[in-house]
């Protein structure tokens, strides 16, 4: 064997790469110990804490913490007053808790579908599905790629839609220079374990209106008309009243401590996902997939998802066997998402079949979302895209010595266009 055919040969990493596995530092161990040690495990000053230093980070003045992006979601409805019966537009191509908020909040949601490039909602489509009963857009920014808010947003105006937006890939996007989260009337972000800032679970609402904010903390913790913290702070004994049959939603002191110090790196983070984005570009450059689309050029990308498109015309396999391959390479990846009325519920409840939304029904049965945590390595990568290459040579049977461009930096609009043979 030379050198050659042994760095071309089948390498298996000794510990399974775990998809999604945050980065945590001693900062946040310090914290949360600190926590323990003080006895205030609720909701408290580490709370309050961490949404100045979101509000300060995102450059707004009305926040509330939840202990999640879909309590957040579920509480903006409810604040912004849509009534039972009322439409929400939003993507089918969205993690099940974005159409699940809307139902639990006694709203009825519209499907639009995505723009086949973007993967965010398409503005068109959206047009198309407002009725008399529209009353608020439901945008999610996909993979941290900001949608099209100019046009988003007109419609909005143009209708007067509430607009709420879902942030829960997208804490670090901006769109023309404006933070996302701030065009509409609320932004939700999500802190899961798996997101850009992770707080265990965890979530945040960033609102236009101050009254809105106090609405949103009221209604996620019961009702009460005051924090608990302030309930049982040093000036006193205040009594609290229930003003609205609220819910259970409150972020603990626990949670904030890994966010305060989760977010102070939040920049750091995201540089280092964007560099292990362009080495997968580079790396994945040539293999007859689709890569992401890169950003536009007056976006700042989230850097969330890295997701690739196993077209079976063009690899000559099926996403599911790709998947499996690349966990037995030990590689976790991830599937974001299958489109949402592909699920059961929503086909029997909603009467949706995938085939009304092509676009996000073809993105979502062949769409692989690989590694792209801060934490990976570079070692990490290399293996991750060895893995992709060695998987697609193996699954597929097929020389990729006269490798098909594909690459999306290259040409974004490849993606509808077939494929005709070897390009030698
Ligand atoms: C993760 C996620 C949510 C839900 O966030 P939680 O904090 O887990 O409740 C909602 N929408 C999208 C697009 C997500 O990815």
């Amino acid at each position: 064997m030379n050198q050659d055919t042994r760095t071309a040969a089948e390498h298996i990493r000794e510990s399974f790469l775990v998809f999604g596995a945050p980065r945590i530092e001693q900062a946040e161990i310090e914290e949360v110990v600190d926590s323990l040690t003080s006895g205030w495990l609720g909701t408290g000053p580490k709370v309050a804490r961490f949404e100045r230093a979101f509000a300060a980070y995102k450059g707004v003045r009305h926040v509330a913490a939840l202990n999640s992006c879909t309590a957040a979601l579920h509480v903006s409805i409810l604040a912004a007053g849509l009534q039972p019966g009322d439409e929400i537009i939003t993507t089918p191509l969205t993690f099940c808790a974005t159409i699940n908020a809307i139902v639990h909040a006694g709203a009825v949601p519209v499907l639009a579908d995505v723009d086949p490039q973007t993967m965010n909602i398409d503005p068109n489509e959206i047009e198309r599905r407002l009725t008399p009963r529209t009353r608020a857009i439901l945008p999610v920014h996909f993979a941290g790629r900001p949608c099209d808010m100019d046009a988003i947003g007109d419609i909005a105006r143009r209708q007067n839609l509430t607009l709420i937006e879902d942030c829960a890939h997208a804490v670090e996007a901006e769109y023309r220079g404006r933070k996302t989260g701030t065009f509409g009337d609320f932004g939700c972000f999500s802190f899961y374990a798996t997101k850009n800032v992770v707080t265990g679970e965890g979530g945040m609402v960033i609102t236009r209106r101050k009254e809105d904010a106090a609405r949103v903390s009221m209604l996620g913790l019961h009702g009460l008309s005051r924090d608990a913290w302030q309930r049982f702070s040093a000036d006193g004994y205040r009594h609290y009243e229930v003003v609205a049959c609220g819910f259970k939603y409150n972020m603990t002191d626990l949670q904030a401590a890994l966010g305060i110090h989760q977010l102070a790196r939040v920049e750091d983070n995201w540089a280092r996902r964007a560099e292990i984005w362009r080495a997968y570009n580079e790396g994945l450059c040539g293999l007859p997939i689709h890569l992401p689309p890169a950003a536009d050029a007056h976006t700042r990308h989230g850097y969330h998802l890295y997701t690739i498109l196993i077209d079976p015309l063009q690899c000559n396999t099926s996403r599911d066997a790709f998947l499996n391959a690349m966990t037995a390479r030990g590689i976790g990846v991830g599937v974001h998402y299958l489109s949402v009325p592909e699920h059961s519920y929503y086909q029997r409840a909603m009467g949706w079949k995938p085939e009304q939304y092509p676009n996000a029904m073809r993105i979502g049965r062949q769409t692989v979302s690989l590694p792209l945590s801060a934490r990976l390595t570079d070692d990490d990568v290399a293996d991750v895209v060895h893995a992709a290459t060695n998987t697609l040579a193996g699954l597929s049977g097929t020389n990729h010595s006269a490798p098909l461009q594909l690459c999306t930096e290259v040409d974004t609009a490849s993606l509808s266009v077939p494929i005709d043979g070897a390009q030698s």
